[in-house]
């Protein structure tokens, strides 16, 4: 089938053939890689190149520590102000969607009124993302935080919020390595790997040493504490080993056909052809964002003109082969998940399908 599920979500096929060789018998164990030792030099071998190999696809300079944490983006919003939010300091939350909303209550839940809202385009429905004169971050804020992409919505910051010289902390759970960008502004980036990056029980998190060094909290439990994982290179506690395995896999596929300027390119075709459908039908596929500059190239959500036409969508696509159509249900309508594992000929069969529909029932 082809995936559009916006996750967990499709994997590159080679990467998964990969695991399929191996899984009885990985790197001449005669054991699989889920059942070695996570302390094994098998394993090792594994975990240092998911790590390398994470810094050599985004060019991570080496004031940048790679982490393989657990608990999902859901966690990291919790040990976000717990590590970084100490001695009365503030932070400034952009609120563009359903999960930079849960991002912000949860760590108002830590740190009350310091956690304040830049901007909020919760009026627009989300709709799209807010303009510069719309974000108000404060002098004194430690960092700002935002949601590269809204997974639920379909919006995406193409270039980045402008918050002066203050750091962000960014979720990038539903955008992670679908293009190159300088990392230099990030204090934190973090992101359950279920969507971009491999299956669901591995976070990835991307830390600056100057952030690193701000999580001084002693009075932490352990595993929520940044510092102690970086120390010891994410093997504090067992890792998710079969995870950090798969994500290998695919960062190691990603690499061999040409790194994250490839896959940008490919992201953009598909984006094209899936909005330059919808605008070609605009009377009949009315697209959920209303500013064509937010549009996400990883979600593209989109109405049918009738609730009743949406749901035959997903059902004769179904039956086509193509899967996980359906909107957010708080949004309701089509969305079409495409992350890096979708390839052009896969977007290029749903768009036939997307002019076949319209010529029956348009
Ligand atoms: N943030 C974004 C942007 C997401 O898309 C999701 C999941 O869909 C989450 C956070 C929640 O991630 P998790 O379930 O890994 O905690």
């Amino acid at each position: 089938v082809i995936n559009f599920y916006a996750g967990p979500a499709g994997l590159p096929l080679p990467a998964l053939e990969r695991a399929q060789e191996e899984l009885l018998d990985f790197a001449g164990t005669g054991m699989s890689v889920m059942e070695v030792s996570h302390r094994s030099k098998e394993y090792d071998a594994v975990h240092e190149e998911a790590i390398a190999l994470t810094k050599e696809l985004m060019g991570l300079p080496s004031n940048y520590k790679v982490l393989l944490l657990q608990g999902g983006a859901h966690l990291s919003f919790g040990m976000i102000p717990l590590n970084l939010l100490r001695n009365d300091k503030k932070a400034d939350y952009i609120v563009t969607g359903n999960w930079a909303e849960k991002a912000t209550k949860e760590a108002k839940l830590v740190a009350g009124d310091r956690v304040r809202v830049a901007a909020s385009t919760k009026e627009q429905k989300f709709s799209r993302l807010p303009h510069a004169d719309e974000i108000k971050v404060g002098p004194d804020s430690a960092f700002v935080h935002f949601t590269s992409n809204n997974t639920v919505e379909g919006t995406q910051w193409h270039e980045f919020p402008k918050v002066g010289h203050v750091p962000y902390i960014c979720d990038m759970s539903s955008d992670f390595m679908w293009r190159p960008f300088d990392v230099s502004p990030f204090g934190l980036i973090y992101g359950g790997a279920q969507k971009n990056l491999g299956p669901s029980g591995v976070t990835l998190t991307i830390i600056r040493e100057d952030f690193l060094e701000m999580c001084e909290a002693q009075d932490l439990p352990s595993y929520l504490r940044y510092k102690i994982h970086a120390e010891k290179n994410s093997l504090y506690n067992t890792p998710p080993t079969f995870g950090i395995y798969i994500l290998r896999n695919v960062l190691a596929y990603n690499k061999s056909i040409g790194g994250l300027k490839a896959i940008e390119a490919s992201n953009k075709k598909k984006a094209e052809l899936l909005y330059g459908c919808v605008d070609k039908h605009s009377g009949f596929y009315k697209g959920f964002v209303t500013e064509k500059a937010h549009r996400s190239v990883m979600n593209v959500d989109f109405f049918l003109p009738t609730p009743e036409l949406d749901d035959q969508f997903v059902k004769e696509a179904k039956k086509a082969g193509m899967v996980g159509l359906k909107g957010y249900r708080d949004i309701g309508g089509i969305r079409v998940s495409t992350y890096n594992a979708v390839t052009v000929d896969h977007v290029k069969t749903l768009v036939d399908f997307m002019e076949q529909f319209v010529k029956t029932n348009g």
